[in-house]
């Protein structure tokens, strides 16, 4: 079963005030699985006027009962686990075990953030003179509008949502139309939890006129977007028109240098995992697979033979590894990137082509034979492709990941300390990970650089987002 998705205002679940409503599609299929609510402006000021009076409520609530109310909805949230990995896999299309376990550390990172808030201190600084006080104080920012994506469609929100309440904020959230139902149940957790209405807002609908006009309200003062480049782009921009602090956690290109001196077969089993995980549809997922030439034929070979076992169908489906991509964009964008490449000389050594039938299925996709000037080596590919690439040296390693506008996530396998020190210090990106997957427990720092934007919505910096600083000093 699934639901016919309601927006939530002021404490209350409720239609559209206009009616109008979005078909949901199981991407399995394509076909018509429920409906969620399509929020006009109306909707919007409601929820505005509702965020300006929960916010002023919340930021009195002491930080440790806004603790305890953000544990009480991770344990809710526990609970209510498969039945709503269920959900997310109906809407989203990946496989149950990863619904489940996104569920799972969604009600982690709330943890994580409820204690952060309790350490949200200011500071006292020494004065120039014995009667001179001087204190830091640390406020919330204020009511946040966030913007969040399908892919992820509960973590994208969790991160923001605790984050911004452990600071003592309200939010409105603009969750994804194509994948409601689950993050609505992450609201509810909340709710139920004993969030006070006003405090948390959500609502969907047409996501340029929902952002254009939150952005620029008065009572929103920051900002944050999880989503592709250009529309990040435009949404700094106007947050930046309106002098509103903004996070933006957008695209990435990641690459994955793997070293001859590496262990090659720990490096094959962790990247395919990383790689085909969400089918790719992982702002974190490794891209550009750049392999030291002296063991390129062997890990070509064996990343080949493991992804080969990759089993692609419906997410409720036992034993399957793959879903389907989640929405026929992704899959009509693969397919033009693919072809393209082909065409222009790429080798196939899996996959490559879309799936038959009517969900959005596209193979596990393996190419060699690249060149940098191929438009699948620069765009952000966001399924399940690797880019298989040969080089020499760790300057030319370092000059291939950096070529890329993008700065998000980047991996390396070595045993080298001299290397992972070069890397460590010499790639343009966010967050790198030597020797395993590390990206994205909640107690450490989550964002990146360049074109993928900036903040961070992990570690202590994730509280930081949404707080401001305020100066008191005090002659006696
Ligand atoms: P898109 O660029 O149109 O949208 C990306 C996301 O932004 C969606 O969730 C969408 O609802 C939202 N969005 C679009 N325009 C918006 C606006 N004006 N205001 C507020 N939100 C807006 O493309 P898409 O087809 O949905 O996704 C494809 C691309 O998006 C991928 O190539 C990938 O680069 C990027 N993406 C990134 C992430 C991530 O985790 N960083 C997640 C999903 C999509």
């Amino acid at each position: 079963m699934y639901p016919n998705v309601q927006l939530f205002i002021n404490g209350t679940w409720r239609d559209s005030k206009d009616g109008r409503s979005i078909r949901v599609l199981n991407p399995e299929n394509n076909e018509a699985i429920g409906t969620v609510a399509h929020a006009d402006i109306a909707d919007l000021d409601e929820a505005l006027a509702a965020a300006e009076a929960g916010f002023a409520a919340w930021r009195r609530v002491g930080a440790f009962d806004r603790y305890k109310i953000m544990r009480k909805a991770a344990q809710l949230l526990r609970e209510r686990q498969p039945a709503i990995a269920n959900l997310m896999t109906q809407e989203q299309g990946k496989p149950l075990a990863e619904s489940l376990t996104e569920v799972a550390s969604a009600a982690d990172i709330i943890d994580w953030m409820a204690e952060e808030g309790r350490r949200a201190y200011g500071r006292i600084v020494p004065g120039r003179s014995p009667n001179v006080e001087q204190k830091v104080i640390r406020e919330p920012v204020g009511p946040v509008a966030a913007f969040t994506p399908w892919n992820f469609p509960i973590n994208q929100v969790v991160r923001k949502l605790s984050a911004a309440l452990a600071a003592g904020c309200s939010i409105i959230i603009k969750a994804p139309e194509e994948t409601p139902a689950s993050p609505a149940e992450l609201i509810r957790a909340f709710a139920d939890a004993g969030v006070p209405a006003g405090v948390i807002g959500l609502v969907y609908g047409d996501p340029a006129q929902v952002s254009s006009y939150l952005i620029a309200h008065p009572v929103i003062k920051k900002v944050t977007f999880t989503g592709s480049t250009p529309v990040g782009k435009q949404l700094a921009a106007l947050a930046g028109q309106h002098m509103k602090r903004a996070t933006m956690e957008l695209g990435g290109h990641a690459p994955a240098i793997v070293f001859a001196d590496a262990d090659i077969d720990n490096a094959v089993k962790v990247l395919v995992g990383t790689k085909f995980r969400n089918a790719g549809q992982v702002c974190v997922s490794p891209t550009r697979f750049l392999v030291q030439r002296g063991v390129y034929a062997q890990f070509v070979e064996k990343f080949v033979a493991l992804a080969g076992q990759i089993k692609v169908g419906g997410g409720l489906s036992d034993g399957v590894t793959m879903g389907p991509l989640a929405n026929d964009r992704r899959v009509t964008a693969l397919t033009k990137l693919v072809g393209e490449a082909v065409a222009q000389g790429a080798k196939v050594e899996l996959g490559g082509k879309a799936g038959e039938g009517l969900g959005n299925f596209f193979a596990p996709t393996v190419l060699s034979n690249l060149t940098p000037d191929m438009t699948i080596m620069n765009d952000e590919p966001f399924g399940p492709v690797a880019l298989m690439v040969p080089f020499d040296t760790v300057e030319e390693a370092i000059t291939e990941s950096n070529r890329v506008p993008y700065g998000l996530a980047s991996y390396a396998f070595t045993t080298s300390t001299r290397t992972a020190h070069a890397l460590s210090y010499g790639i343009e990106a966010g967050m790198l990970s030597i020797n395993h997957q590390g990206i994205g427990l909640p107690e450490i720092p989550f964002g990146g650089v360049k074109d993928s934007g900036y903040g961070s919505e992990g570690g202590t910096e994730a509280i930081e987002a949404y707080l401001n600083t305020k100066l008191v000093t005090q002659f006696n």
